[in-house]
């Protein structure tokens, strides 16, 4: 796989991930690694990793409401 086709999909991922992470209550959250971070650019969206941060992740085993 080309390095381009590998961040390409590395983004995908992560933009399903956080609407994932909508679908199950999450929130916005403003750790800059967190998934479930608001980007507006795809800078952003290579900044963030493709894991919840700690409070979000606690919120989602929580279930939020
Ligand atoms: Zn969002
Ligand atoms: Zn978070």
């Amino acid at each position: 796989m080309k390095k381009d086709d590998t961040l390409l999909l590395e983004r995908t991922i992560k933009e399903v991930v956080h609407e994932l992470g909508h679908t199950f209550g999450l929130i916005h959250c403003h750790v800059s690694n967190c998934v479930m971070r608001s980007s507006t650019y795809v800078e952003d969206i290579d900044q963030k990793t493709i894991h919840l941060c700690h409070r979000c992740r606690k919120t989602f085993e929580e279930g939020a409401e």
